[in-house]
């Protein structure tokens, strides 16, 4: 058996970012083995896939996600990083060892098994759209292998809502995402001749204003939409007129149409509004993650799971956030819950000294078993 908690400890002292997360893996790796399961390595990142066949080729998917952050972890304790400016401050270490963990019990009683289960521990997460390149080398088809994948699910612990609670709903659950960048061209000048030209920075402040109003008019309560300029940046000296600015931010919405209409749109207009003040420039969209959407069947067994696991299950309200897990269901039907993960005086996600309560990864653990062998 292998403690969900020591493991965890474990990968919060060695968080990775981006898409190589080499020593994560490489524990992940060595703990499979010893628990007499084969895998192997994504060609492209260090993701990881294992498979537990069972009594028919059909299998449902469990997905972890195993990258941490650029900050720093500032916590005071043992588990704290040891790796400088590197933070699990997402939770991922959490979803790491509840699979792992769940994977050494769920391979132990295989000859139970109705269906075949696949792991997926993935990285780049965290806006490196890891899925998209594991979906991409075949992680949710059966192209590699006899197992045929049916449905995914995914767990993410959640400080903000207390302890233990499930929270799960069909249908949208997470945004559709993208990151943005606007660059506005136009002459370098003199202050003392800006009469002459048309000023980019004086643009680029208006254009933030005026699409931030635009987007937060066009949103609604059952559709929403989101326009955040994150930064600005450009200019040569406090005299004179900048001659390039780049403004970088993030569009979201509550669907992917309603996604690439607001991208339509937002690119139409910065088109014309540049037009109008005689200036040069572009729209660009990267990092374009589609919403996730929970499909009823899959989202109810997740819900009987949790239920059989103990935990009070609530309806989960749409969240503003992007999860590259919409990647993976682009293929197969999933379901995605959040378990919640707070304690007193917890600090919230990404920051230097979020940490969550332990205790509930034994819950996590039950509900990927009941997956495994009760529900499906
Ligand atoms: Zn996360």
């Amino acid at each position: 058996m292998t403690d969900v908690i020591s493991l965890r400890r474990e990968f919060r002292k060695i968080p990775e970012t981006g898409l190589h997360n080499n020593k994560t893996a490489t524990l992940i790796g060595e703990i499979l083995t010893s628990q007499g399961i084969s895998w192997r390595k994504s060609a492209q990142t260090s993701g990881i896939i294992a498979d537990i066949p069972g009594d028919r080729p059909e299998a449902i998917v469990f997905r972890a996600d195993t990258d941490a952050l650029d900050i720093p972890d500032l916590i005071d304790k043992p588990w704290k990083s040891i790796h400088q400016g590197k933070c699990h401050a997402c939770g991922h270490d959490g979803h790491t060892a509840m699979l792992l963990a769940a994977a050494g019990d769920i391979n132990s009683r295989r000859n139970e098994l109705k269906k075949s289960v696949r792991l997926i521990f993935q990285p780049g997460e965290e806006g490196h759209g890891g899925a998209a390149i594991m979906t991409r080398e075949g992680a949710v088809s059966q192209e590699k292998s006899s197992i045929i994948p049916e449905e995914i699910f995914g767990l993410h612990l959640w400080t903000y809502e207390k302890s233990g609670v499930v929270f799960l709903s069909q249908g949208p659950v997470f945004a559709a995402t993208c990151g943005f960048e606007i660059t506005i061209r136009g002459s370098s000048v003199h202050a003392a001749k800006r009469h002459e030209v048309s000023d980019p920075l004086e643009a680029a402040c208006a254009l933030v204003t005026i699409l931030h109003q635009r987007i937060k008019e066009a949103s609604t309560a059952s559709k929403p939409l989101l326009f955040h300029a994150g930064t600005i940046s450009g200019g040569f000296g406090h005299n004179v007129v900048a001659e390039k600015i780049i403004i970088r931010g993030t569009l979201r919405s509550s669907d992917n149409l309603a996604h690439d209409e607001i991208i339509k749109q937002t690119d139409t207009f910065i088109s014309g509004f540049l037009e109008r003040r005689d200036l040069a420039g572009e729209f660009r969209v990267f990092q374009k993650y589609g919403a996730v959407i929970n499909d009823e069947k899959v989202t109810s067994r997740l819900h009987l799971a949790s239920t059989l696991a103990g935990a009070q299950v609530n309806k989960c309200d749409f969240q503003m956030i992007g999860e590259d897990f919409s990647f993976y269901t682009d293929v197969i039907p999933g379901a995605f819950a959040l378990i919640g993960a707070g304690f007193e005086g917890g600090k919230p996600h990404h920051s230097p000294t979020f940490d969550f309560d332990e205790n509930v990864l034994h819950l996590g653990v039950e509900i990927w078993k009941n997956l495994a062998f009760s529900v499906v």
